[in-house]
């Protein structure tokens, strides 16, 4: 029997007002997981109104920065004591391998609610000096409420990483999860009501990004969107956000590339780059896609880098040998499935992995760690972002040219350098166009550094305080205290 989940809004749980559902798979047998609500127009209209009435009631903007922290703290502490229970619902939901969930998921997404709660009491204003008689001081104050859309692959952390800032600088919520893998969001109302958090302060809305996200999009009363998705949706909803003239953050997509220069420690090299292509099955918007290594030494990096690719273990994701599991829904294995068809059509080398599922596998929607040999820079698998375990090889030669390849692209999420030399690193680190830049490893982010992305990655920083303050509205308050009264006529 599916489990059937709740939303929540103004406080309580509840199913869409229609009483329609969503049916949520399990990626490794697709078989119906769970059903939740599909929210109407009118849901949404209802959790926006709850938002907007504890954001004019003013308790949870008006509490100590600490006693607000103290909720997050308290979230954070929950989530870790249900960490095993959290780890297997994600990696049931999105198909990520359990040790994932396990050692990074369940424990990143409880340290960006605990960093955030710590952070709640260092929300300050500046005291600007002018002019003689003048004492101008900025106030940090919350933007009212805000909309919260995310994507499938990191779900419990995504939903985290905003509502521990925006939650922290005392703004009200609506988030959405994504359709594909919405159940540990869902599962944050009862750990957010028993932390503490006023009824309305957060609202949790599942149902479609046409329905659901387009209304939180649209709605009038929603002062700020912030999205983690595709490139395609985060430019339309900046577009619709411009009407109200919205506050948006975007964090979208990525193609990013793992340099690979002559004097790499190529096993250290083979090694960071598996984790940068390979985690979470490479559904993973910094994922290494691109390897642009130097030729003198692409031979010895690409038999050690298929070897151990083909020793990768793939298969069921809660057994805790299992290192990739399937991909999140069957649309987007076909997608994948597509793109490695149209990476052999365009005549790259097909080095391990392929189009068609593992024999054994057939149930979920498995797809082998794939790598592509002699690609070049104009083919569709280097310049699409797949979203999948696809890692392209490209060989260049000397450092310019690497370094040009590594901006060859539309995007600018991350970008990871791989050699021995301080110099050519921070030097090469400096000219990448990207938000993050990985000396010597890939894939790592933390709570207390920012995260965002260049071009069409994105616009604007999460994490850190800069995650904090884009949260936030400055107030300059200028005030006169000469002892006459400020006259010009
Ligand atoms: P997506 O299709 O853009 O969906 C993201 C979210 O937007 C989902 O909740 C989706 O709802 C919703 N949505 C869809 N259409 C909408 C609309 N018209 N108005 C408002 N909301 C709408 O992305 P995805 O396929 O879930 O995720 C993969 C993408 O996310 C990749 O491009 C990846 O690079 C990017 N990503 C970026 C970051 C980052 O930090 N930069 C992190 C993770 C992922 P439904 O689920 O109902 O469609
Ligand atoms: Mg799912």
């Amino acid at each position: 029997m599916a489990e059937k989940f709740d939303m929540l809004i103004d406080g309580q749980k509840c199913q869409a007002s229609d009483g329609a559902t969503l049916e949520v798979l399990n990626p490794a047998t697709n078989e119906v997981l769970a059903e939740i609500p599909a929210a109407t127009p009118e849901d949404v209209q209802r959790a926006i109104g709850a938002a907007s009435a504890a954001h004019a009631k003013g308790e949870w903007a008006g509490m100590t920065p600490g006693a607000r922290g103290d909720v997050l703290l308290k979230a954070a502490e929950i989530i870790t004591a249900r960490a095993e229970e959290f780890a297997r619902m994600e990696t049931a939901d999105v198909g990520k391998p359990i040790v994932e969930s396990q050692a990074f998921d369940i424990p990143m997404a409880a340290d960006h609610l605990g960093y955030y709660g710590r952070l709640a009491v260092d929300l300050v204003g500046e005291t600007i000096p002018t002019m003689a008689g003048v004492f101008d001081y900025t106030l940090r104050e919350p933007m009212g409420v805000v909309g919260e859309i995310i994507p499938w692959n990191f779900p419990c952390v995504l939903a985290c990483r905003k509502l521990g800032p925006s939650l922290a600088a005392g703004n009200c919520v609506v988030i959405k999860p994504a359709t594909w893998a919405p159940l540990t969001t869902l599962m944050l109302a009862d750990v957010f009501a028993e932390a503490g958090l006023p009824a309305g302060v957060l609202n949790i809305v599942s149902g479609t990004g046409s329905t659901v996200g387009q209304a939180i999009t649209d709605h009038p009363a929603v002062h700020k969107v912030s999205f983690t998705g595709s490139t395609e949706v985060g430019c339309m909803i900046m577009q619709r956000a411009s009407g109200e003239a919205k506050g948006v953050s975007l964090e979208m997509g990525g193609k990013s590339p793992a340099v690979v220069l002559a004097d790499a420690d190529i096993d250290g090299a083979v090694e960071g780059v598996l984790f940068g292509a390979f985690l979470n099955q490479g559904e993973c918007c910094c994922a290494a896609t691109r390897v642009c290594i130097d030729s003198s030494v692409h031979d010895e990096f690409v038999a050690k880098l298929v070897a151990k690719t083909k020793a990768i273990k793939v298969g069921d994701p809660m057994d805790p040998d299992v290192k990739m599991g399937p991909l999140v829904h069957p649309d987007h294995w076909d997608r994948v499935s597509r793109y490695i068809q149209c990476g052999i059509d365009e005549g790259a080398t097909l080095l391990c992995g392929g189009p068609d599922k593992p024999q054994g596998l057939e149930k979920g929607n498995y797809i082998a760690p794939t790598v592509f040999g002699n690609v070049t820079p104009d083919m569709t698998i280097y310049r699409e972002e797949i979203f999948g375990p696809v890692l392209t090889i490209t060989a260049f030669d000397g450092v310019e040219a690497l370094v040009e390849a590594a901006n060859d692209t539309d995007y600018g999420l991350a970008a990871s350098i791989w050699t021995r030399d301080l110099r050519n690193a921070h030097t090469i680190a400096s000219r990448i166009a990207a938000g993050t830049v990985w000396l010597n490893v890939h894939n790592f982010v933390f709570s207390q550094a920012p995260y965002g992305g260049y071009k069409q990655s994105g616009l604007g920083r999460e994490l850190g305080r800069e995650g904090l303050l884009a949260y936030t509205e400055t107030k300059n308050v200028i005030a006169w205290l000469g002892e006459q009264p400020f006259a010009w006529y």
